[in-house]
């Protein structure tokens, strides 16, 4: 299950960046995953459910976007999309054609949740015990 080793770098810069932020949690990863990589849905999210136990990702939601295989033809240089398979150009025929696009992996975006002093995400459901006093008050009577 080769998904195990791609969510482990996934995970490990997701989770760097939040420590950047000086993250609490990370609330959501959002991932571009080209079908070339042939990853399967269920075992990245499963890998990600393993991985992230115990890190600051743990219960997060993992979004993943799947992203199709196109290729541009070398003989009449047209772009086309096709699946993980067929990769013939179905312009002219030709088997010499370049991946342009599906074998992609990429973080798109992390959501987390910021310490209240960073005002960050504030969707309150988090048990406030008095802590954050929010007075937004802008004295501004000229
Ligand atoms: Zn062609």
């Amino acid at each position: 299950m080769h998904e195990m080793g791609i969510m482990e770098g996934v995970l490990d810069s997701a989770l760097k960046s939040a420590q950047q932020a000086h993250a609490l949690r990370i609330r959501k990863i959002t991932l571009s995953i080209g079908d070339m990589t042939e990853c399967i849905d269920d075992a990245l999210q499963f890998s990600f459910e393993i991985l992230s136990e115990n890190t600051l990702a743990q219960g997060a939601t993992l979004v993943l976007n799947k992203v199709s295989p196109r290729s541009v033809c070398l003989d009449c240089r047209k772009e086309f999309d096709h699946d993980r398979f067929h990769r013939q150009c179905p312009y002219c025929q030709s088997y010499s054609t370049d991946l342009i696009a599906g074998r992609e992996l990429s973080i798109d975006s992390i959501e987390v949740d910021l310490p209240d002093d960073n005002k960050g995400v504030s969707e309150g459901n988090v048990a406030s015990d008095g802590g954050g006093t929010k007075t937004a008050h802008s004295e501004s009577d000229s």
